[in-house]
């Protein structure tokens, strides 16, 4: 079967490539001059099934309030400033902050998480793709007793759900990874997860897409997609602006612009931009910097290390799909990370840029069938779209072939937001 994918981020790509596997005659269309050069960049490049709890948890609105109006704060929201999509969205993301919400949101999540691991193992072990790949495991650390000890409870939760996540002192904190050695007093304990990990997306998208390529995947780069065209209840085609493309089957995984690609077919997806900032430094033999990946609670900033690279990433603005980088933005995260890493790496030398995660108000991806028989959404990952990567691919691919797929994935279509 002919099979076209609309987007070449990490979803798209991971999609191709077991819809490849399973003998599909694929097709990948993606704007850029590359693969996952858009949200799939340069993010946090953690792999943290760990961090399954969604943003829209029953802590977030105090959170909110304490951040609202603070142009340095770790999410910032302008209500003046804020469409009618963003306080619907903002609506639907204050009930999902109900507990009973945000324990099914975080199972779903947590769920496709897991099951991400092992589908990344295949991959990996299939292809043998390098990706700066350190499985030294993701530690979060708390500044204060209350959020350590709240942290603790969640830990407790997602461990009896199949993620191992063990309190630890600060002193076995800094036993994890030494380069916290210098700041010890300034935070409470930690929450370690050893069966995560931290790789760079970016370089794992272009080695899957290489990889894809020599299974028989086309990817036609810089190739703009105008529209879908349809008949009755099925996808025709994909106007772009060298023509049109046709397939038997479309997925679309267009991130961010998911939305605006599926709104002249009168389907309404709550996926709104969330932009996000990261910072990456060289590490040469001088430099004293995490070895493996670090998340601050306090600032909602991660610190992984990848390769001789530090990469740090954090904040959410909610200011449409404008990815414009504010400098002092960006140098208020070079602070955060010279306070507490003071000798982290290349400050001189240090890269910035900016992505949209494409986020829903529960915080769980949009992956399954449509309305339109012959159109699969894998949309909507947000924050965790490199950690659900390849999970997402394989049940996409599932669901295109008339498989079941390997994990339950209940709730996840776009109708739970009807
Ligand atoms: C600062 C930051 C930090 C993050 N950290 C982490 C992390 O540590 N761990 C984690 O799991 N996740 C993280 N994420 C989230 C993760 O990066 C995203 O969820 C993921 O990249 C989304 O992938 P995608 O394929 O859906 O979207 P994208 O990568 O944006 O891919 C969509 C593709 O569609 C293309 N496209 C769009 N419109 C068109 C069109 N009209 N025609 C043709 N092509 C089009 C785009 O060019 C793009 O390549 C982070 C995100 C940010 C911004």
């Amino acid at each position: 079967m002919k099979t076209l994918i609309l987007g070449g981020g990490l979803l798209g790509v991971s999609t191709a490539y077991f819809l490849a596997r399973a003998g599909h005659d694929v097709i990948v269309v993606e704007r850029k001059s590359g693969a996952g050069m858009d949200t799939s960049f340069a993010n946090g490049g953690q792999l943290s099934a760990g961090q399954s709890i969604p943003w829209a948890n029953p802590h977030a609105p105090f959170l909110l309030g304490k951040w609202l109006g603070r142009s340095n704060a770790p999410l910032v929201f302008h209500p003046l400033k804020a469409d009618a999509a963003l306080w619907r969205w903002g609506i639907s993301f204050l009930r999902n902050c109900l507990p009973g919400r945000t324990r099914a949101n975080a199972e779903k999540i947590l769920r496709l998480a897991l099951y991400s691991r092992d589908m990344m193992a295949e991959i990996v072990g299939e292809t043998g793709i390098q990706f700066d790949h350190n499985r030294g495991g993701i530690l979060q650390i708390f500044r204060d007793k209350r959020s350590l000890e709240r942290a603790k409870r969640d830990g407790e939760w997602l461990s009896a759900l199949g993620c191992r996540l063990e309190p630890k002192t600060t002193e076995e904190c800094v036993a994890i990874d030494d380069a916290l050695d210098g700041d010890q007093a300034r935070f409470a304990g930690g929450l370690y997860s050893p069966d995560d990990s931290c790789g760079d997306a970016h370089l794992f998208t272009t080695r899957l897409a290489e990889a894809c390529a020599g299974m028989g995947v086309r990817f036609l780069y810089d190739t703009e997609i105008i529209r879908l065209s349809t008949m009755a209840d099925r996808i025709t085609g994909v106007m772009t602006n060298r023509g049109m493309v046709t397939a038997n089957a479309y997925v679309l995984a267009l991130g961010s612009h998911s939305t605006t690609m599926l709104a002249p077919l009168g389907m309404k997806i709550p996926v709104y931009p969330a932009k996000g900032y990261s910072v990456t430094l060289p590490v040469g033999n001088e430099h004293r910097a995490p070895r493996i990946s670090i998340t601050d609670d306090a600032v909602k900033l991660v610190y992984s290390r990848l390769g001789q690279r530090l990469r740090i990433a954090g904040t959410a603005e909610f200011a449409g799909y404008n990815n414009t980088l504010t400098p002092g933005r960006a140098e208020g995260i070079l602070a955060t990370v010279r306070e507490l890493f003071p000798n982290a790496g290349d400050f001189e030398r240090a890269e910035f840029w900016t992505g949209l995660r494409p986020l829903t108000p529960d915080g769980a991806p949009i992956i399954g069938k449509t309305p339109f028989r012959n159109l699969t959404l894998n949309t909507g990952h947000g924050t965790l779209g490199w950690t659900l990567a390849a999970g997402s691919g394989r049940v996409t691919a599932d669901l295109v072939c008339g498989q079941t797929p390997g994990v339950e994935i209940g709730g996840l279509t776009a109708a739970r937001f009807n």
